[in-house]
Protein backbone atom coordinates (compact mmCIF):
# COMPACT_ATOMS: atom_id res chain seq x y z
CA UNK A 1 0.00 0.00 0.00
CA UNK A 2 2.15 2.85 -1.16
CA UNK A 3 -0.02 5.76 -0.49
CA UNK A 4 -2.79 5.92 1.96
CA UNK A 5 -4.23 9.48 4.06
CA UNK A 6 -2.00 10.60 6.91
CA UNK A 7 -4.73 9.76 9.27
CA UNK A 8 -4.77 6.05 8.29
CA UNK A 9 -1.15 5.49 8.30
CA UNK A 10 -1.33 6.84 11.72
CA UNK A 11 -3.96 4.79 12.44
CA UNK A 12 -2.20 1.48 10.59
CA UNK A 13 0.77 2.59 12.88
CA UNK A 14 -0.76 2.18 16.36
CA UNK A 15 -3.63 -0.82 15.38
CA UNK A 16 -0.46 -3.04 13.90
CA UNK A 17 2.07 -1.76 16.48
CA UNK A 18 3.09 -4.91 17.21
CA UNK A 19 4.50 -4.93 13.24
CA UNK A 20 6.25 -2.40 13.44
CA UNK A 21 9.77 -2.10 14.82
CA UNK A 22 11.77 0.22 15.69
CA UNK A 23 14.89 0.80 14.12
CA UNK A 24 18.09 3.16 14.41
CA UNK A 25 19.98 4.41 11.38
CA UNK A 26 23.41 2.89 12.80
CA UNK A 27 25.76 3.34 9.27
CA UNK A 28 25.19 4.90 6.02
CA UNK A 29 27.94 4.02 3.37
CA UNK A 30 28.21 5.67 -0.27
CA UNK A 31 29.58 2.57 -1.94
CA UNK A 32 28.86 4.68 -5.55
CA UNK A 33 27.38 8.18 -5.91
CA UNK A 34 23.75 6.16 -6.40
CA UNK A 35 24.17 3.30 -4.39
CA UNK A 36 24.01 3.23 -0.82
CA UNK A 37 24.13 0.80 1.56
CA UNK A 38 22.44 1.91 5.13
CA UNK A 39 22.34 -0.31 8.68
CA UNK A 40 19.37 -0.42 10.73
CA UNK A 41 19.36 -1.40 14.21
CA UNK A 42 16.76 -2.85 16.31
CA UNK A 43 15.23 -4.91 18.85
CA UNK A 44 13.96 -7.69 16.67
CA UNK A 45 13.03 -9.79 19.29
CA UNK A 46 8.92 -9.18 18.91
CA UNK A 47 9.76 -9.36 14.96
CA UNK A 48 6.65 -12.69 14.00
CA UNK A 49 7.60 -13.82 11.00
CA UNK A 50 10.97 -15.76 10.51
CA UNK A 51 13.19 -13.44 8.11
CA UNK A 52 13.67 -15.86 4.42
CA UNK A 53 16.60 -14.51 2.09
CA UNK A 54 13.90 -12.60 -0.51
CA UNK A 55 11.30 -11.34 1.88
CA UNK A 56 10.77 -7.56 2.13
CA UNK A 57 10.30 -4.59 4.37
CA UNK A 58 8.35 -1.58 4.53
CA UNK A 59 8.69 1.64 5.55
CA UNK A 60 7.18 5.38 6.19
CA UNK A 61 8.32 7.25 4.50
CA UNK A 62 6.55 10.52 5.16
CA UNK A 63 3.43 11.28 6.57
CA UNK A 64 0.79 8.87 3.54
CA UNK A 65 3.24 7.23 1.94
CA UNK A 66 5.19 3.74 2.46
CA UNK A 67 8.56 2.49 0.68
CA UNK A 68 9.28 -1.71 0.43
CA UNK A 69 12.97 -2.55 0.18
CA UNK A 70 15.02 -5.48 0.44
CA UNK A 71 17.17 -6.13 2.81
CA UNK A 72 20.85 -7.62 1.97
CA UNK A 73 21.71 -8.62 5.38
CA UNK A 74 18.78 -9.17 8.50
CA UNK A 75 20.44 -10.68 12.03
CA UNK A 76 17.52 -10.99 14.05
CA UNK A 77 19.22 -12.15 17.14
CA UNK A 78 22.03 -9.31 16.73
CA UNK A 79 19.01 -6.63 15.89
CA UNK A 80 20.94 -5.68 12.48
CA UNK A 81 19.57 -5.15 8.66
CA UNK A 82 21.64 -3.99 5.73
CA UNK A 83 19.63 -2.70 2.98
CA UNK A 84 20.50 -1.62 -0.23
CA UNK A 85 19.61 1.65 -1.67
CA UNK A 86 19.33 2.78 -5.35
CA UNK A 87 19.10 6.65 -5.46
CA UNK A 88 17.65 7.09 -8.74
CA UNK A 89 16.73 10.56 -7.52
CA UNK A 90 12.98 10.46 -9.96
CA UNK A 91 10.48 9.87 -6.64
CA UNK A 92 9.78 10.75 -3.00
CA UNK A 93 11.51 7.21 -1.68
CA UNK A 94 15.02 7.38 -3.41
CA UNK A 95 15.08 11.25 -1.92
CA UNK A 96 14.24 10.39 1.74
CA UNK A 97 16.64 7.43 1.20
CA UNK A 98 18.81 10.58 0.35
CA UNK A 99 18.09 12.77 3.78
CA UNK A 100 18.01 10.16 5.86
CA UNK A 101 21.10 10.43 8.68
CA UNK A 102 23.06 8.11 11.37
CA UNK A 103 21.37 8.19 14.49
CA UNK A 104 17.13 8.84 12.92
CA UNK A 105 15.00 6.84 14.12
CA UNK A 106 12.35 4.38 12.38
CA UNK A 107 9.75 2.16 12.22
CA UNK A 108 10.86 -0.86 10.06
CA UNK A 109 7.24 -2.93 8.85
CA UNK A 110 8.12 -6.73 8.19
CA UNK A 111 9.83 -8.76 6.84
CA UNK A 112 7.47 -10.73 4.20
CA UNK A 113 6.23 -10.42 0.78
CA UNK A 114 6.11 -12.83 -2.15
CA UNK A 115 9.78 -13.75 -2.50
CA UNK A 116 11.17 -16.70 -0.39
CA UNK A 117 14.50 -18.19 -1.14
CA UNK A 118 13.41 -22.27 -1.59
CA UNK A 119 15.76 -24.27 -0.28
CA UNK A 120 14.09 -27.64 -2.28
CA UNK A 121 16.29 -26.24 -5.30
CA UNK A 122 19.95 -26.40 -5.15
CA UNK A 123 20.53 -24.10 -8.19
CA UNK A 124 19.22 -20.63 -7.62
CA UNK A 125 19.35 -17.53 -10.15
CA UNK A 126 18.54 -14.07 -9.75
CA UNK A 127 17.31 -11.59 -12.39
CA UNK A 128 17.11 -7.75 -11.43
CA UNK A 129 18.39 -4.23 -11.62
CA UNK A 130 19.66 -1.81 -9.87
CA UNK A 131 17.01 -1.85 -6.66
CA UNK A 132 17.90 -5.70 -6.64
CA UNK A 133 21.38 -5.85 -5.43
CA UNK A 134 20.72 -6.28 -1.43
CA UNK A 135 18.26 -9.32 -3.17
CA UNK A 136 20.97 -10.57 -4.67
CA UNK A 137 23.42 -10.06 -1.86
CA UNK A 138 21.17 -11.97 0.46
CA UNK A 139 20.23 -15.01 -1.79
CA UNK A 140 23.56 -15.72 -2.97
CA UNK A 141 24.75 -15.55 0.70
CA UNK A 142 22.09 -18.19 1.43
CA UNK A 143 23.52 -20.32 -1.51
CA UNK A 144 26.66 -20.75 0.28
CA UNK A 145 25.30 -21.38 3.95
CA UNK A 146 22.84 -24.72 1.97
CA UNK A 147 25.77 -25.47 0.11
CA UNK A 148 24.21 -24.65 -3.55
CA UNK A 149 25.15 -22.97 -6.78
CA UNK A 150 24.04 -19.32 -7.57
CA UNK A 151 23.93 -16.99 -10.83
CA UNK A 152 23.05 -13.51 -11.31
CA UNK A 153 22.05 -11.64 -14.30
CA UNK A 154 21.77 -8.04 -13.34
CA UNK A 155 20.48 -5.39 -16.05
CA UNK A 156 21.81 -2.11 -14.82
CA UNK A 157 21.86 1.36 -16.96
CA UNK A 158 25.24 0.81 -18.83
CA UNK A 159 26.95 3.48 -16.30
CA UNK A 160 26.24 1.25 -13.61
CA UNK A 161 27.37 -2.04 -15.16
CA UNK A 162 30.06 -2.06 -12.77
CA UNK A 163 28.12 -1.66 -8.92
CA UNK A 164 27.83 -5.47 -9.25
CA UNK A 165 32.02 -5.63 -8.93
CA UNK A 166 31.91 -3.23 -5.99
CA UNK A 167 29.24 -5.36 -4.41
CA UNK A 168 31.96 -8.30 -4.75
CA UNK A 169 28.90 -9.58 -6.90
CA UNK A 170 30.08 -11.97 -9.47
CA UNK A 171 27.00 -11.94 -11.59
CA UNK A 172 26.52 -11.58 -15.31
CA UNK A 173 25.67 -7.62 -16.47
CA UNK A 174 24.03 -6.64 -18.82
CA UNK A 175 23.04 -3.00 -20.51
CA UNK A 176 19.08 -2.02 -20.31
CA UNK A 177 17.69 -2.06 -23.90
CA UNK A 178 14.45 0.43 -23.42
CA UNK A 179 13.48 -0.88 -26.99
CA UNK A 180 13.51 -4.23 -26.12
CA UNK A 181 13.28 -4.92 -22.34
CA UNK A 182 15.17 -7.71 -21.03
CA UNK A 183 16.26 -8.56 -24.61
CA UNK A 184 19.84 -8.53 -23.46
CA UNK A 185 19.06 -10.18 -20.36
CA UNK A 186 17.25 -13.20 -22.38
CA UNK A 187 20.29 -13.91 -24.20
CA UNK A 188 22.81 -14.07 -21.86
CA UNK A 189 20.16 -16.33 -19.85
CA UNK A 190 20.28 -18.40 -22.92
CA UNK A 191 24.04 -18.70 -23.31
CA UNK A 192 24.32 -19.57 -19.28
CA UNK A 193 21.59 -22.59 -19.68
CA UNK A 194 23.42 -23.83 -22.57
CA UNK A 195 26.99 -23.28 -21.17
CA UNK A 196 26.34 -24.70 -17.36
CA UNK A 197 24.15 -27.41 -18.56
CA UNK A 198 22.13 -26.94 -16.00
CA UNK A 199 19.58 -29.24 -14.12
CA UNK A 200 16.47 -27.62 -15.13
CA UNK A 201 14.39 -29.12 -12.76
CA UNK A 202 16.97 -28.41 -10.45
CA UNK A 203 16.22 -24.61 -10.71
CA UNK A 204 14.65 -21.54 -9.01
CA UNK A 205 14.32 -17.96 -10.25
CA UNK A 206 13.92 -15.03 -8.29
CA UNK A 207 13.03 -12.48 -10.83
CA UNK A 208 12.77 -8.91 -8.94
CA UNK A 209 12.84 -5.08 -10.70
CA UNK A 210 11.23 -3.62 -13.54
CA UNK A 211 7.70 -5.25 -14.05
CA UNK A 212 8.47 -5.01 -17.47
CA UNK A 213 11.73 -6.81 -17.63
CA UNK A 214 10.38 -9.67 -15.44
CA UNK A 215 7.34 -10.71 -17.74
CA UNK A 216 9.51 -10.93 -20.24
CA UNK A 217 11.77 -12.97 -18.48
CA UNK A 218 8.94 -15.09 -16.99
CA UNK A 219 7.52 -15.75 -20.85
CA UNK A 220 11.17 -16.41 -21.67
CA UNK A 221 11.36 -19.25 -18.96
CA UNK A 222 7.68 -20.67 -19.41
CA UNK A 223 8.40 -21.43 -22.80
CA UNK A 224 11.78 -23.14 -22.41
CA UNK A 225 9.73 -25.72 -20.03
CA UNK A 226 10.22 -23.94 -16.59
CA UNK A 227 7.08 -24.25 -14.22
CA UNK A 228 5.73 -21.69 -12.41
CA UNK A 229 6.65 -23.04 -9.31
CA UNK A 230 10.17 -22.48 -10.03
CA UNK A 231 9.98 -18.92 -10.84
CA UNK A 232 9.05 -16.30 -7.77
CA UNK A 233 8.62 -13.23 -9.59
CA UNK A 234 8.06 -9.26 -7.23
CA UNK A 235 8.07 -6.23 -10.06
CA UNK A 236 9.82 -3.29 -7.81
CA UNK A 237 8.39 -0.56 -9.69
CA UNK A 238 6.58 0.09 -12.80
CA UNK A 239 7.88 3.57 -15.16
CA UNK A 240 5.32 6.25 -14.81
CA UNK A 241 4.29 4.74 -11.86
CA UNK A 242 4.62 5.67 -8.26
CA UNK A 243 5.43 3.37 -5.24
CA UNK A 244 4.93 -0.45 -5.72
C1 LIG B 1 8.95 -5.44 -2.83
C2 LIG B 1 9.91 -4.34 -3.20
C3 LIG B 1 11.25 -4.40 -2.79
C4 LIG B 1 12.14 -3.37 -3.16
N1 LIG B 1 13.46 -3.42 -2.74
C5 LIG B 1 14.30 -2.40 -3.06
C6 LIG B 1 15.66 -2.35 -2.60
O1 LIG B 1 16.11 -3.23 -1.87
N2 LIG B 1 16.43 -1.31 -2.97
C7 LIG B 1 15.96 -0.29 -3.76
O2 LIG B 1 16.70 0.63 -4.07
N3 LIG B 1 14.70 -0.29 -4.19
C8 LIG B 1 13.86 -1.32 -3.85
N4 LIG B 1 12.57 -1.32 -4.27
C9 LIG B 1 12.15 -0.25 -5.15
C10 LIG B 1 11.92 0.95 -4.38
O3 LIG B 1 10.88 0.76 -3.46
C11 LIG B 1 11.60 1.87 -5.53
O4 LIG B 1 12.76 2.47 -6.03
C12 LIG B 1 10.66 2.81 -5.19
O5 LIG B 1 9.93 2.89 -6.36
C13 LIG B 1 11.29 4.08 -4.75
O6 LIG B 1 10.29 4.90 -4.55
P1 LIG B 1 10.28 6.32 -5.12
O7 LIG B 1 9.25 7.02 -4.32
O8 LIG B 1 11.64 6.90 -5.16
O9 LIG B 1 9.84 6.16 -6.61
P2 LIG B 1 8.40 5.73 -7.16
O10 LIG B 1 7.31 6.46 -6.45
O11 LIG B 1 8.28 4.25 -7.15
O12 LIG B 1 8.48 6.16 -8.65
C14 LIG B 1 8.54 7.53 -9.04
C15 LIG B 1 9.07 7.59 -10.43
O13 LIG B 1 10.40 7.07 -10.43
C16 LIG B 1 10.54 6.09 -11.44
N5 LIG B 1 11.37 5.00 -10.90
C17 LIG B 1 11.13 4.24 -9.81
N6 LIG B 1 12.11 3.34 -9.64
C18 LIG B 1 12.98 3.53 -10.66
C19 LIG B 1 14.17 2.88 -11.05
N7 LIG B 1 14.68 1.86 -10.38
N8 LIG B 1 14.81 3.33 -12.15
C20 LIG B 1 14.31 4.36 -12.89
N9 LIG B 1 13.17 5.02 -12.57
C21 LIG B 1 12.51 4.60 -11.46
C22 LIG B 1 9.13 5.58 -11.72
O14 LIG B 1 9.01 5.17 -13.05
C23 LIG B 1 8.27 6.77 -11.44
O15 LIG B 1 8.12 7.52 -12.59
C24 LIG B 1 11.68 -2.30 -3.93
C25 LIG B 1 10.32 -2.24 -4.31
C26 LIG B 1 9.45 -3.24 -3.96
C27 LIG B 1 8.01 -3.15 -4.37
Amino acid sequence: MPKVPKWMANAMESLFSGMYHPVKVIAIEDLQPRLRKIRFEGDFANVKKEFIPGNVIEFRISDTEFRHYTPSYFNREAGVCDVLFYLHDKGPGSKWVENLKVGNKLNLLGPGGKIRYNPEFKIHIAFGDETSLGSFVCIKNETEIQNHQFFGIAELDHKNKHWTQVLGLDVFTVSKDESTKANNAILKLEELLKQENLNKSETSFYLTGNAKSILSIKKFLIGNGFTSKQIQTEPYWVEGKTGL
